[in-house]
Protein backbone atom coordinates (compact mmCIF):
# COMPACT_ATOMS: atom_id res chain seq x y z
CA UNK A 1 0.00 0.00 0.00
CA UNK A 2 1.10 3.08 -1.13
CA UNK A 3 1.56 6.55 0.46
CA UNK A 4 -1.42 8.55 -0.41
CA UNK A 5 0.93 11.45 -0.34
CA UNK A 6 4.79 10.66 -1.19
CA UNK A 7 3.82 7.13 -3.12
CA UNK A 8 6.45 5.32 -1.02
CA UNK A 9 5.59 1.87 -0.91
CA UNK A 10 6.61 0.95 2.73
CA UNK A 11 4.74 2.06 5.80
CA UNK A 12 4.19 0.37 9.65
CA UNK A 13 0.87 -0.14 11.08
CA UNK A 14 0.08 1.92 14.42
CA UNK A 15 -3.04 0.55 14.99
CA UNK A 16 -5.43 -2.41 14.08
CA UNK A 17 -9.44 -2.22 15.10
CA UNK A 18 -12.16 -3.96 13.96
CA UNK A 19 -14.83 -1.74 11.81
CA UNK A 20 -18.18 -1.90 10.35
CA UNK A 21 -19.38 -4.13 12.76
CA UNK A 22 -16.91 -6.60 12.28
CA UNK A 23 -16.79 -5.87 8.87
CA UNK A 24 -13.48 -4.82 8.48
CA UNK A 25 -10.54 -3.67 9.71
CA UNK A 26 -9.49 -0.67 9.83
CA UNK A 27 -5.70 0.08 9.86
CA UNK A 28 -3.89 3.17 10.76
CA UNK A 29 -0.17 3.64 8.83
CA UNK A 30 2.75 5.53 9.05
CA UNK A 31 4.84 6.19 6.15
CA UNK A 32 8.39 4.90 6.62
CA UNK A 33 9.04 7.88 4.20
CA UNK A 34 7.24 11.01 4.93
CA UNK A 35 6.03 10.26 8.71
CA UNK A 36 2.79 10.95 7.46
CA UNK A 37 -0.71 8.84 8.30
CA UNK A 38 -3.18 7.57 6.44
CA UNK A 39 -5.80 4.88 7.15
CA UNK A 40 -7.03 1.76 5.10
CA UNK A 41 -9.72 -0.35 5.68
CA UNK A 42 -9.34 -4.39 5.03
CA UNK A 43 -12.56 -6.21 3.90
CA UNK A 44 -13.43 -9.77 2.44
CA UNK A 45 -14.22 -9.26 -0.96
CA UNK A 46 -18.12 -9.92 -1.63
CA UNK A 47 -19.19 -10.14 -5.45
CA UNK A 48 -22.27 -11.18 -6.71
CA UNK A 49 -22.22 -14.28 -8.34
CA UNK A 50 -24.43 -14.36 -11.64
CA UNK A 51 -26.31 -17.65 -12.71
CA UNK A 52 -26.81 -17.97 -16.30
CA UNK A 53 -29.81 -20.21 -16.74
CA UNK A 54 -30.45 -22.90 -19.31
CA UNK A 55 -32.35 -20.30 -21.45
CA UNK A 56 -29.30 -18.02 -21.07
CA UNK A 57 -30.97 -15.56 -18.89
CA UNK A 58 -28.86 -14.29 -16.26
CA UNK A 59 -29.86 -13.99 -12.37
CA UNK A 60 -27.97 -13.29 -9.45
CA UNK A 61 -26.88 -16.49 -7.31
CA UNK A 62 -29.97 -16.83 -4.74
CA UNK A 63 -28.95 -19.75 -2.19
CA UNK A 64 -32.52 -19.72 -0.67
CA UNK A 65 -33.36 -20.79 -4.01
CA UNK A 66 -30.69 -24.12 -3.76
CA UNK A 67 -31.76 -25.03 -0.63
CA UNK A 68 -34.98 -25.17 -1.88
CA UNK A 69 -34.01 -27.68 -4.50
CA UNK A 70 -31.71 -29.65 -2.38
CA UNK A 71 -34.47 -30.06 0.27
CA UNK A 72 -37.21 -31.30 -1.63
CA UNK A 73 -34.62 -33.83 -3.07
CA UNK A 74 -33.85 -34.44 0.80
CA UNK A 75 -37.25 -35.06 1.92
CA UNK A 76 -37.98 -38.29 4.48
CA UNK A 77 -34.54 -39.06 3.87
CA UNK A 78 -33.35 -38.04 7.51
CA UNK A 79 -30.76 -35.50 6.35
CA UNK A 80 -30.76 -32.88 9.07
CA UNK A 81 -31.39 -28.73 8.62
CA UNK A 82 -27.74 -28.07 9.65
CA UNK A 83 -26.49 -30.51 6.97
CA UNK A 84 -28.46 -29.00 4.09
CA UNK A 85 -27.34 -25.21 5.31
CA UNK A 86 -23.63 -26.86 5.68
CA UNK A 87 -24.10 -27.51 1.96
CA UNK A 88 -25.27 -25.06 0.54
CA UNK A 89 -22.57 -22.66 2.34
CA UNK A 90 -20.12 -25.42 1.03
CA UNK A 91 -21.44 -24.46 -3.06
CA UNK A 92 -21.59 -20.84 -2.42
CA UNK A 93 -18.32 -20.55 -1.00
CA UNK A 94 -17.05 -22.40 -3.54
CA UNK A 95 -18.60 -20.29 -6.48
CA UNK A 96 -17.42 -17.24 -4.87
CA UNK A 97 -13.63 -18.00 -4.34
CA UNK A 98 -13.86 -18.61 -8.42
CA UNK A 99 -12.22 -15.87 -10.70
CA UNK A 100 -15.29 -15.94 -13.11
CA UNK A 101 -18.33 -14.30 -11.44
CA UNK A 102 -20.66 -16.19 -13.98
CA UNK A 103 -21.57 -19.51 -13.37
CA UNK A 104 -23.99 -21.59 -15.74
CA UNK A 105 -26.97 -23.17 -13.87
CA UNK A 106 -25.82 -26.85 -14.45
CA UNK A 107 -22.43 -25.92 -12.86
CA UNK A 108 -24.29 -25.50 -10.02
CA UNK A 109 -26.62 -28.60 -10.13
CA UNK A 110 -23.43 -30.70 -10.52
CA UNK A 111 -22.10 -29.22 -7.66
CA UNK A 112 -24.70 -29.93 -5.83
CA UNK A 113 -24.71 -33.33 -6.85
CA UNK A 114 -21.26 -34.19 -5.97
CA UNK A 115 -22.29 -33.40 -2.57
CA UNK A 116 -25.14 -34.77 -2.53
CA UNK A 117 -23.75 -38.04 -3.11
CA UNK A 118 -21.78 -38.68 -0.38
CA UNK A 119 -24.55 -36.90 2.10
CA UNK A 120 -27.41 -39.27 1.06
CA UNK A 121 -27.95 -41.56 -2.12
CA UNK A 122 -31.65 -41.16 -2.37
CA UNK A 123 -31.38 -37.77 -2.44
CA UNK A 124 -28.63 -38.19 -4.86
CA UNK A 125 -30.81 -39.79 -7.23
CA UNK A 126 -34.16 -37.80 -6.66
CA UNK A 127 -31.88 -34.48 -7.94
CA UNK A 128 -30.11 -35.80 -10.52
CA UNK A 129 -33.60 -37.45 -12.26
CA UNK A 130 -34.84 -33.98 -12.02
CA UNK A 131 -31.87 -32.28 -13.13
CA UNK A 132 -30.41 -33.93 -15.52
CA UNK A 133 -34.10 -34.37 -16.85
CA UNK A 134 -33.89 -37.93 -17.74
CA UNK A 135 -35.43 -38.73 -21.06
CA UNK A 136 -35.79 -42.45 -20.26
CA UNK A 137 -34.77 -45.58 -18.35
CA UNK A 138 -31.14 -45.89 -19.99
CA UNK A 139 -30.28 -41.97 -18.63
CA UNK A 140 -31.81 -43.57 -14.89
CA UNK A 141 -29.81 -46.66 -15.54
CA UNK A 142 -26.78 -44.69 -16.42
CA UNK A 143 -26.98 -42.66 -13.23
CA UNK A 144 -27.36 -45.66 -11.26
CA UNK A 145 -24.34 -47.42 -12.86
CA UNK A 146 -22.42 -44.25 -11.94
CA UNK A 147 -23.65 -44.27 -8.18
CA UNK A 148 -23.09 -48.21 -7.67
CA UNK A 149 -19.38 -47.57 -9.22
CA UNK A 150 -18.45 -44.74 -7.11
CA UNK A 151 -20.50 -45.35 -3.73
CA UNK A 152 -20.74 -47.36 -1.31
CA UNK A 153 -22.53 -50.78 -0.70
CA UNK A 154 -25.61 -49.61 0.73
CA UNK A 155 -26.33 -47.89 -2.97
CA UNK A 156 -28.55 -51.41 -3.96
CA UNK A 157 -30.65 -50.14 -0.72
CA UNK A 158 -30.74 -46.73 -1.11
CA UNK A 159 -32.03 -47.36 -4.92
CA UNK A 160 -35.08 -49.56 -3.67
CA UNK A 161 -35.78 -47.16 -1.13
CA UNK A 162 -35.80 -44.29 -4.06
CA UNK A 163 -38.39 -46.65 -6.58
CA UNK A 164 -40.37 -47.21 -4.00
CA UNK A 165 -40.85 -43.54 -2.85
CA UNK A 166 -41.03 -42.41 -6.00
CA UNK A 167 -44.73 -43.42 -6.85
CA UNK A 168 -45.83 -40.99 -3.72
CA UNK A 169 -43.93 -38.18 -4.68
CA UNK A 170 -45.20 -35.19 -6.76
CA UNK A 171 -42.41 -34.82 -9.44
CA UNK A 172 -41.54 -31.22 -9.67
CA UNK A 173 -38.54 -29.50 -10.83
CA UNK A 174 -35.75 -27.27 -8.44
CA UNK A 175 -36.55 -23.94 -9.74
CA UNK A 176 -32.72 -22.87 -9.77
CA UNK A 177 -32.09 -25.32 -12.44
CA UNK A 178 -34.52 -23.31 -14.78
ZN1 LIG B 1 4.84 9.23 2.52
Amino acid sequence: MRCPFCQFPDNRVLESRSAESGQSVRRRRECLQCERRFTTYERIEFVPIVVIKRNGDRESFDRSKVLRGIMRACEKTGVSPVELENLVDEIEAELQQRTVREVPSYEIGELILQRLQTVNEVAYIRFASVYRQFRGIRDFVDTLNHLQSTATASADSAINEFIAQEGERETSTPSILH
